[in-house]
């Protein structure tokens, strides 16, 4: 496959994205509403190129990147969207998509949570929708949850399938089912953790601490700061609510009044931690 990427949403996981799509010799077209992000993103991308090697050079690399504000400037083969966890939000942006792109072009949604064939369910060409689930950080994780809806072709499963591949993933084939694979069996790391929060079992510290010395790469808290507060709150709420409330998934007020708060993580500064503004 050659050809270009457009990836829609410049925040935590779009500018990860772009970076392994440019590095991996795609033309990549990098759009979101908000300058700024774009802005953030590039900076992103060359921090991170200055401390890796690759077949490209910086520059080659950076070079081929377009970040944009402008809508009618996303036409690739392959759209692949990271904006908030919103379904409607989703749908609509690839209806305007599909709109000005060919007949052709794939749809791939980086959702953590919601339902793909829910998203393609509301999208013109359904059949073009496909889930490709990327991990936090995107160009140091290599598995991809490859997520084929209801009514995805096949051939757009393999599309996206030999897309991860030349992107040096690891594509792991699952159903559309709520929060996948990874999402569902980590849910308990980081709500079993709040809940020691909660009943003052533990601090943040303490639990991150044992955990990491356990063998786990981040601590629940840690983690979610990296992840983002209102995107583990949206996957946490979103699973509750699709697996029919069970108690053992219900989500924690912590994660709410930190949303509340605007205390998201690395993204904001300030989360579980304090974040410095170089640590992008
Ligand atoms: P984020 O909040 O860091 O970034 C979202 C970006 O989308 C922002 O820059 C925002 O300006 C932009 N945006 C919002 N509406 C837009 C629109 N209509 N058009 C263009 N851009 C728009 O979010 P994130 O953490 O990168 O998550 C994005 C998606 O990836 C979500 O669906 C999330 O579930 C999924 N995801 C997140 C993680 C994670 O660890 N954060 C991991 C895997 C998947």
């Amino acid at each position: 496959m050659t050809g270009t990427v457009v990836v829609c949403g410049a925040g935590t996981m779009g500018r990860g994205i772009a970076l392994v799509s440019a590095m991996s010799g795609f033309h990549t077209v990098l759009f979101d509403l908000d300058g700024g992000a774009l802005r953030l993103s590039m900076e992103y991308a060359r921090q991170r190129l200055a401390r890796s090697s690759g077949d490209m050079s910086p520059d080659e690399v950076l070079a081929s990147i377009v970040p944009t504000t402008d809508l009618h400037s996303c036409i690739g083969d392959v759209v692949i969207e990271a904006v908030a966890e919103d379904l409607g939000l989703k749908a609509s942006l690839f209806n305007r998509l599909a709109e000005i792109n060919h007949s052709d072009t794939v749809f791939a949604t980086n959702t953590s949570s919601l339902s793909v064939s829910a998203i393609a369910e509301r999208v013109q060409h359904p059949e073009r929708v496909c889930g490709m689930h990327f991990f936090n950080p995107a160009p140091a994780m290599r598995l991809v949850e490859v997520v084929k809806g209801r009514s995805t072709r096949d051939d757009v499963v393999e599309a996206v399938t030999e897309l991860a591949r030349r992107m040096g993933k690891t594509p792991v084939l699952c159903h559309d089912s709520p929060g996948f694979i990874v999402n569902r069996v980590a849910r308990q790391y980081y709500l079993e953790s709040l809940r020691l929060l909660e009943k003052g079992a533990a601090d943040i510290p303490s639990i991150d601490g044992l955990m990491e010395s356990c063998g786990f790469r981040m601590g629940p808290f840690r983690l979610m700061d990296l992840i983002g507060n209102d995107i583990n709150y949206a996957v946490s709420a979103s699973l509750y609510e699709s697996l029919g409330r069970p108690e053992r998934l219900r989500p924690s007020s912590i994660q709410k009044d930190k949303v509340e708060r605007g205390e998201l993580g690395r993204k904001t500064g300030k989360g579980y931690y304090e974040h410095p503004a170089s640590d992008i």
